[in-house]
């Protein structure tokens, strides 16, 4: 788990991950990881497509997003992981994409509903829209208000932008990216039939959430999508 890996090669491994599920946007997005020794936060480097990076690529930031470790450029948008990071000590990871069909459906308006096993994992309560902007996150501040929308979930919709989720964990959060962009993907699929959803109401949804989700789950679809990566993928990164 995280702290007791390289955060290097956990980051890279993630990335491909992302890159196999959904969450390709060219040189778009990326990931990080709290230092385990309070140095900052690691985090993919910018440039390069999810299925280029390896452990190399990854860099090390502070709190102000000067680079500490490594040699390759940052993302402008490194205050996503730093306040979020910052806000939520609980938690070790975050994950910021550009998925289209989250994308899609935040930007249509529509709430995400709990009408398949992965849209019961987010809701409800009703997943947060960070809305103050479609731009970049590059300051502190703006980093800090999504947070502020984030509050105690770990996943919220950026309007016309992208998603964030976090987690324990990287594999947490990255599992929960994927799932929020399979579960949007899902009801965009049932709004085309143009006729009235169905999904469990509040008290059913949590009820089916603790049965389908029991602790440690999120770990076994991680382990799930680490083994059915594409065999030059798995090595690439190593
Ligand atoms: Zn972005």
């Amino acid at each position: 788990m995280t702290g007791q890996e390289d955060p290097r090669a956990l980051i890279a491994i993630a990335c491909r991950v992302l890159k196999a599920n959904g969450h390709d946007d060219y040189v778009w997005g990326h990931v990080s990881i709290r230092d385990a020794a309070g140095r900052g936060t690691w985090m993919k480097s910018s440039g390069l497509g999810f299925e280029e990076v390896s452990a190399d690529d990854v860099i090390l930031i502070d709190d102000e997003g000067q680079i500490v470790e490594g040699d390759r450029p940052r993302h402008a948008e490194w205050p996503i992981h730093t306040e979020i990071l910052a806000a939520n000590p609980h938690l070790n990871a975050v994950v910021h994409t550009h998925p289209p069909h989250a994308i899609a459906l935040a930007a249509a308006g529509q709430p995400l509903l709990p009408l398949s096993h992965a849209g019961t994992l987010f809701t409800p309560p009703e997943v947060p829209r960070f809305d103050l902007t479609a731009n970049l996150i590059v300051d502190r501040g703006l980093g800090a208000a999504l947070a502020g929308v984030l509050g105690d979930q770990r996943a919220a919709f950026m309007v016309n932008h992208g998603i964030v989720t976090a987690g324990a964990s990287l594999e947490e959060a990255v599992v929960r990216a994927v799932l929020l962009e399979n579960a949007c993907r899902q009801q965009l699929l049932a709004l085309q039939a143009g006729t009235p959803i169905t999904a469990p109401d509040a008290r059913a949804s949590l009820a089916k959430r603790a049965t389908v989700w029991p602790p440690g789950h999120l770990q076994s679809l991680w382990d799930y999508l680490v083994r059915t990566l594409p065999t030059t993928e798995q090595g690439a990164s190593l």
